[in-house]
Order: C-alpha cells, then structure tokens, then sequence
C-alpha cells in the first residue's frame, strides 16, 4: 500500500477519545493499523505472540489490517506496542495520542509474552479498543442483564463500570447485549473463581455466562469491528496539505478486505495527560 496514503488523523480523532462503541469515531488510514515493535522491551519470540493475535484478528475481522511499521514506513499514524511488566503481570493498557499526537500506545504489563490463551485474549481485547470498541459491561443496556455489586468495587475502579452514555453503536446497529463478548469483564478479575468480591452478577445466569472467561472475540464483537472500521464513510486524505474529505464506502471496497481502524476509547483518569484503557480488573 502506497505510503502517500496515510496521513495525520482529524481533529475529529481527539474529540473522539471519550467515546466508547460510537459510530462515529474516525478510523485509521486506509483501515490499516501501523504496528510499531518496542524491541527493547520485547523479544523476537513475544513479538511473535503479538504479530499472531493480529494475524487472527486480520483474518476474522476481514477489513482491517494490522501490520508491521516496517511495511508502510511513511504512515504518520501507528500504534507502538512496549512491555512494560509490573503490578501482577496480568494486564495491559492503552494510551491514546494526545494533541497533536499521531502515536496511540500498547503497554503491555506482563512479565512474558507467552503464547498462552489468557495473554492471546488480553492482547486481543486491547487490540479491539484500538478499533473503536468499548467495553460491553458498560452499554446503556447492561442494568438488563447484569447487576452491580457496587461495595465490591474499589473506588478507584468504579469508573471501569460507568455507564457509557456516548457509546451508541449497539443502539444504531442493533447488536444484542453479549456476555460471551471478550469485551465484558468477567465478575470476578481475571476471571478466578471463586470469589469473594464478584463486582456483579448475572440478571439470567442461562443466557448470560459471566464467569468462564471468553478467550476468542465473538461474534458480536467481530460484527462490531466490522461496523466500526469497515462499514462506514472513510475519512481520506485529498492532497499534500492534509485536508480531509469524506468517501463513501463502496460494495467493492467492503468485499475486497476494506480495511480500517480507529482510535478507541474508554478510559480510566489517571489525572495525567493522557487516556488509558485499563483493561481486565488491573488492581
Ligand atoms: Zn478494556
């Protein structure tokens, strides 16, 4: 793909950053997503583990890509990904480019990069925000199927179980509310059962698993990708002096593997500048 093909992001990216499961966030450039491999903190085998994760999200999604930086070195947007092990070596986080920033991170806080079904999730997970989704347990729906247990939930947690008002993807596109989402946390962190602290349970625990952990996306998270990324009108770039038009989605496009990408959202304030998807109950 020509590199004169990726350009800065719209401002429209940076008012986005708030906005879980919306419709209309922005996508990345040509619906590719430009990886960038910190190979200080990573090793040729973990970086391996992540390119995996990204070959089966190319694969199932269909119209996004993610590939190496390496093979689009002119894109002006890209997503670096860096180890960075700490706390209890489970989780990772996202930080979202900030100003004029064209540079959204990964890091990735276990201690190895193994090829294990919970790191493949975690990195799959994370991987989805960078495209635009949210987290399922924070639909405006999610009281019809899911009931808090607020005391269980520390303070500093409970924005990760705040209602998203601006997230309105499954109201416009009609995606039925999905436990087995590897978007939906599950009631006890990182899904160790039992607990004594579950930070909700299920209204109908028969149509509604919160306990076993759902290592691959599902359905409902693929057709979201989908929507989010390859469904829509594309911002592209129209000249050199990066002024933005609007392209209206073709059948041929979305058959011949779109591709696509955005900037995701859901945060946790960390009182810093910048936005972080913490992701998977990350004490
Ligand atoms: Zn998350």
């Amino acid at each position: 793909m020509a590199g004169s093909d990726y350009v800065n992001l719209p401002a429209a990216v940076h008012r986005m950053e708030r906005a879980l499961g919306n419709a209309n966030y922005p996508g990345w450039p040509s619906n590719v997503v430009p990886v960038k491999y910190d190979r200080k903190s990573l090793s040729r085998a973990e970086i391996a583990v992540i390119k995996k994760v990204h070959r089966n999200m190319n694969k199932l999604i269909q119209c996004i890509r993610f590939v190496p930086f390496s093979s689009v070195p002119r894109a002006k947007s890209f997503l670096t990904i860096r180890k960075a092990s700490e706390g209890n070596g489970k989780s990772a986080t996202v930080f979202y480019p900030r100003g004029n920033a064209k540079e959204m991170e990964m890091v990735i806080k276990f201690y190895e990069v193994n090829d294990t079904s919970y790191n493949r999730m975690v990195l799959t997970h994370e991987s989805l925000h960078t495209l635009g989704l949210g987290h399922t347990h924070m639909r405006s729906d999610r009281d019809q199927h899911i009931r808090l247990n607020d005391h269980n939930i520390k303070a500093e947690k409970k924005r990760q179980y705040q209602v998203c008002k601006s997230c309105n993807l499954h109201v416009l596109h009609d995606i039925p509310y999905d436990c087995g989402s590897i978007m939906h946390y599950r009631r006890c962190r990182y899904g160790v059962e039992p607990c004594d602290d579950p930070k909700f349970e299920p209204l109908d625990p028969n149509n509604c698993n919160v306990v076993d952990m759902n290592f691959e996306m599902s359905d409902s998270d693929i057709k979201s990708a989908q929507i989010l990324n390859c469904n829509k009108e594309h911002w592209t770039h129209k000249n050199e002096k990066n002024r933005f038009t609007k392209k209206s989605s073709t059948k041929k496009r979305n058959r011949s593997l779109p591709q696509g990408a955005s900037w995701i959202t859901e945060t946790k304030d960390t009182g810093k500048e910048e936005m972080t998807i913490n992701i998977h109950f990350d004490d």
